[in-house]
């Protein structure tokens, strides 16, 4: 079996919704199971809903309610041309403008957040079947679960999901995202958790294949929103994935990478528009000696640590990354000598308070405005030659840290922001200049 999730931009329209059944409903995806993210925006509506909810200004609720009711219902117009989807589409919303009228906590939250996975494959299965299409929505209530830990339950998946599976059918369809937690109350698998879907019912079916569909071809090794010249990748290890998948590579969210990787389940990330274009393979297939991607991610502050009792003490570090943990703010990159340490965050909303704490310790000093620049590939430390090919080709240009050996598959450099582009031209010309890509 094959799973093939489709993001919010490949559902965003009635024609991209066609589009799709167009796909999914084809001869070679026969059986397939469908998993499908809310219509692009609307997720981020409903968390605009729930903060006026929260915020006790019902009628600010109830306005932005308004205006997604009419989306839908003008979509589902537009993509059955007649009005058999409204019963549903109302019942939902006035369940939701019921929750303006009573105490308004996570619980409710929750719902909330689950009506778009609801109502878009609702429409989608509608679509199917008007078009003779034998297609069954699986509740996604039905059967994923998280356990008591709050992480997904693979074999509680498994036990339910299955048995639904074994019915012969077109296309199966479900919900990316929502779920049940351990009390069975309605949740979800956090932002993004779409794709995470996918590689849980992948991994619990045994499937052939993860799809994950969207609207560029294949992942590329920085956000094209943000980096004018970026690169499709069209193999990578999942290890890989993983490290780019923190620069903005949002095109695969990380959590979806473990399950796959560990049932050993193909990711194929694919482009709607373009469905017959070679998008990108990731899995464990390692690619010996080849450098893969050269990937930056912005807004990055260092912050280094000076001082001469560091010398030959132990538990220096503790105390140091203590202080990071007590203002829950997550280290990116760190480099140690024998007299000092310089470790990079991101996010900066504590630190005036972390620095202050860190002069217990030593000197400290800040550099902000600061860029992580990452080379993706096979790197195994008995590799030969890549570390100097990186290192020269960053001869002119300023490097604060360089960090390599924490995993086999990347070399992070830390440049000043206004270097980004220059040191991504280096890179590239010098890492990719007998490339055929
Ligand atoms: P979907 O709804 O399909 O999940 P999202 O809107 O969540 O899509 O995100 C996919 C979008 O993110 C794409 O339209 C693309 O422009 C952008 N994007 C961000 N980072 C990357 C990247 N590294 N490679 C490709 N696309 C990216
Ligand atoms: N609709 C959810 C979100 O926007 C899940 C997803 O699209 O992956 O976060
Ligand atoms: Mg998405």
């Amino acid at each position: 079996m094959k799973i093939m999730k489709f993001g919010g931009t490949s559902v965003g329209s009635a024609a991209r919704i066609r589009n799709v059944a167009t796909l999914v409903s084809g001869k070679e995806n026969k059986g397939s199971l469908v998993v499908l993210s809310a219509m692009s925006g609307v997720t981020n509506t409903l968390a605009e809903i729930c903060g006026y909810l929260y915020n006790r200004n019902p009628d600010g609720a109830k306005e932005t309610m308004k205006r997604l009711e009419s989306k839908h219902l003008a979509v589902a117009q537009e993509l059955l041309g007649d009005n058999s989807a409204h019963p549903c589409i109302q019942e939902a919303f006035d369940s939701l403008a019921a929750l303006t009228r009573e105490y308004f906590g996570p619980v409710q939250e929750k719902i909330v957040m689950a009506q778009g996975e609801l109502l878009s494959t609702k429409l989608m299965e509608l679509y199917l079947q008007q078009q003779g299409v034998n297609a069954i929505l699986l509740p996604a209530l039905d059967f994923m679960k998280l356990d008591n830990q709050g992480e997904p339950d693979l074999p509680y998946i498994r036990e339910h999901l299955l048995p639904l599976t074994q019915v012969p059918c077109d296309v199966f369809l479900t919900q990316g995202y929502i779920c049940r937690n351990a009390h069975a109350e309605v949740d979800n698998l956090q932002r993004g958790g779409s794709d995470y879907t996918a590689s849980l019912v992948g991994a619990a079916l045994e499937a052939d294949e993860i799809q994950i569909w969207t609207d560029i071809d294949g992942m590329h090794d920085n956000d094209p929103r943000v980096v004018e010249k970026t690169r499709a990748v069209r193999h990578l290890h999942f290890d890989e994935a993983a490290e780019l998948a923190y620069f903005g590579a949002k095109i695969l969210h990380p959590t979806c990478i473990q399950p796959a990787k560990f049932a050993n389940i193909p990711v194929r990330l694919l482009n709607t528009m373009q469905p017959d274009a070679p998008g990108t393979l990731i899995d464990n297939v390692p690619e010996p000696g080849t450098i893969k991607a050269v990937a930056a991610k912005d807004n990055i502050t260092a912050i280094k640590i000076k001082s001469s009792r560091m010398l030959l003490a132990h538990g220096f570090l503790r105390k140091v990354f203590e202080i990071f943990e007590s203002y829950r703010t997550p280290i990116d990159m760190i480099c140690t000598s024998e007299v000092g340490v310089s470790v990079t965050i991101d996010d900066t909303r504590y630190l005036s308070e972390i620095v202050h704490d860190l002069k217990k310790y030593g000197t400290v000093s800040v550099d902000l405005d600061m860029c992580i620049v990452c080379v993706v590939g096979d790197m195994d430390w008995e590799n030969l030659g890549f570390e100097s090919r990186v290192l020269s080709a960053m001869k002119d240009i300023p490097v604060r840290m360089v960090s390599y050996g924490g995993s086999n598959y990347n070399i992070s450099l830390l440049v000043k922001e206004e270097d980004k582009a220059r040191t991504l031209q280096e890179l590239s010309r010098s890492l990719f200049a007998d490339a055929q890509r």
